[in-house]
C-alpha cells in the first residue's frame, strides 16, 4: 500500500478548506435526511447554540475542571444535576460526564464489577453480564476489556427482553443484568419493572442503557405518550447510561452515566499508583476531555428547557407515527415492532428487504439494516421529517422494482 507522505511544506487555511470541502462531496447527504443514524439534529437555532458554546470553550480541558476551570466544573455539575432529576434519582445519587455511550457503559459495568468484588464472593469463575440479544455491543466491549462474558438471551415476540430467559442465564458470577430504553435494533423499551424485580430478588446490579432514550423518553411521557418508565423509580435500577449527543441534541462527544448510590461511582473511580506528579484520579476512562462538549451541553439544555424538549418530543412522535403509517401503507412491508421512541425497523414476508435496501442506496439513501429479523432500520431525528415524502415514495418504488424483478440478491454483504 502506498503511504500518504507527510507534507513537507505548510499550506494556508483557505487552500486546505477547499480541499476538505471537496472531500465532503463524497459523503452521504445527512443534512437532507439520507443517513438513518450517526447524526442528530433538532432545529437550526439549537444546533447553532451548541456549536457556538462548544467553540467558546474550545481550548478548555474538562480534565482540569477542579484545578483550573471552575466554569467547566460548574456547568458539568449542572448538567449532571439536570440528568439526575430527569431520571428521578434519589439524593445520594451521582453521575459522570463522559465522551459517549460506550464510555458510560464501561463506567457502569466497572461500578457493577467493583460492587460485586466488594460484596461476599459467591462465584469463582469468569464474571458475566446478562442481557437480551438486543443490547448494544458496547457491553461486549466493556466485558472484553474487563475479562468478563456477556450472556445474551432471546427476546420476546414484541422485541423486548424476556425476564424469564434472562433469569435462567444468571449464576453466582453474574455482576449485572442489563435492560435497554430503548434497544437500538427495535426501538422498544425492555420491561424494566420486571427486570427490577429480578434484580432485587437476586441481589444483582441492574443497569438501564438509556443511551438513546435517556434525555428524550421522559419528555414523551410528560406529553402523555405511553412511553414506559425506565429510571430510578424502579428500585432495582442501580445505574443508567444516557447520551447527550443523541436525543439530548448536544454536540459530540457527550454522554452521562448515573449511579443510584454515589458511593458506587466513587468506588469505581481510577486512582493512580505512584508517579512523579502525584495523585491522578478520574471516574471515567479518558483523561483529557473537550471543555467545549460540557459547555455546549449546558447551553443546549438551558436553551431548550423542559418546554423545548417537550416540543421536540411532540414533533418526533408525530413524525414517527407518520413514517410508520407510510411504511405500513406500502404493500408487502410490515413493522417489526411498535416503536417507543423514534427508532423504526421494518421488513417483509413478500420481498427481500435487503434487495429493497440496495435499491434505496442506489437512490442516495444510506439504509440501516438488521439481520435478525432481516429489516431496514432508522434512528430518526428532526431532519428526517422534511425527507419523509421523498423517502416513502422511493421506498414504495423500490419494493415494486424488487417485486417485479423477483430480485433476491443484495450487496448488503456484511449482513
Ligand atoms: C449509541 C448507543 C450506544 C453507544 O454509544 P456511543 O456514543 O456510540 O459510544 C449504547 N447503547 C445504545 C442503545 C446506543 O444506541
Amino acid at each position: 500500500m502506498t503511504r500518504q507522505p507527510f507534507p513537507e511544506t505548510g499550506r494556508d487555511w483557505s487552500d486546505l478548506r477547499s480541499e476538505m470541502q471537496a472531500l465532503k462531496t463524497g459523503d452521504v447527504d445527512w443534512q437532507n435526511g439520507r443517513v438513518p443514524l450517526y447524526v442528530f439534529r433538532s432545529d437550526q437555532t439549537t444546533y447553532d447554540v451548541g456549536k457556538q458554546a462548544f467553540f467558546d470553550f474550545f481550548s478548555e480541558n474538562a480534565l482540569g475542571r477542579n484545578r483550573a476551570f471552575p466554569s467547566i466544573r460548574k456547568m458539568e455539575r449542572d448538567v449532571l444535576d439536570f440528568g439526575l432529576s430527569l431520571m428521578s434519582a434519589p439524593d445520594d445519587a451521582d453521575g459522570a460526564f463522559t465522551t459517549g455511550g460506550s464510555e458510560s457503559i464501561l463506567v457502569a459495568m466497572k461500578m457493577a464489577r467493583e460492587k460485586k468484588r466488594a460484596g461476599k464472593a459467591t462465584g469463582d469463575g469468569r464474571m458475566n453480564i446478562v442481557a437480551a440479544t438486543t443490547v448494544h455491543p458496547a457491553f461486549d466491549k466493556a466485558a472484553d476489556l474487563m475479562d468478563m462474558e456477556v450472556r445474551r438471551g432471546a427476546i420476546s415476540e414484541d422485541g423486548r427482553a424476556d425476564p424469564a430467559t434472562l433469569r435462567a442465564l444468571i449464576d453466582g458470577n453474574t455482576v449485572a443484568i442489563v435492560g435497554s430504553a430503548p434497544c437500538f435494533p427495535h426501538g422498544v423499551v425492555d420491561p424494566i419493572a420486571a427486570l427490577s424485580d429480578l434484580a432485587l430478588e437476586t441481589g444483582i446490579w441492574l443497569h438501564v442503557d438509556a443511551c438513546v432514550g435517556g434525555w428524550m423518553a421522559p419528555f414523551f411521557t410528560m406529553n402523555g405518550r405511553a412511553t414506559p418508565t425506565f429510571d430510578f423509580r424502579h428500585p432495582g435500577v442501580r445505574s443508567i447510561s444516557a447520551d447527550l449527543h443523541k436525543f439530548g441534541f448536544c454536540p459530540k462527544p457527550a454522554s452521562t452515566v448515573f449511579a443510584r448510590d454515589g458511593e458506587d461511582l466513587a468506588r469505581a473511580s481510577f486512582v493512580s499508583g505512584p508517579w512523579p506528579n502525584g495523585r491522578f484520579e478520574t471516574s471515567t476512562l479518558v483523561g483529557t476531555r473537550p471543555g467545549g462538549a460540557v459547555a455546549a451541553a449546558w447551553a443546549v439544555l438551558h436553551h431548550l428547557g423542559v418546554e423545548g424538549y417537550r416540543d421536540i418530543a411532540r414533533r418526533l412522535a408525530e413524525m414517527t407515527d407518520a413514517y410508520v403509517a407510510g411504511i405500513e401503507a406500502v404493500p408487502g412491508l410490515k413493522m417489526h415492532a411498535v416503536p417507543d421512541l423514534s427508532i423504526i425497523n421494518f421488513g417483509s414476508d413478500e420481498v427481500d428487504i435487503f434487495a429493497v435496501a440496495d435499491e434505496m442506496s442506489r437512490g442516495g439513501w444510506l439504509p440501516g439494516l438488521t439481520n435478525a429479523p432481516r429489516g431496514m432500520h432508522a434512528m430518526m431525528s428532526l431532519f428526517h421529517d422534511p425527507a419523509r415524502d421523498d423517502y416513502l415514495t422511493d421506498l414504495r418504488r423500490a419494493v415494486e422494482v424488487v417485486r417485479k424483478d423477483h430480485r433476491q440478491t443484495s450487496t448488503q454483504a456484511t449482513y
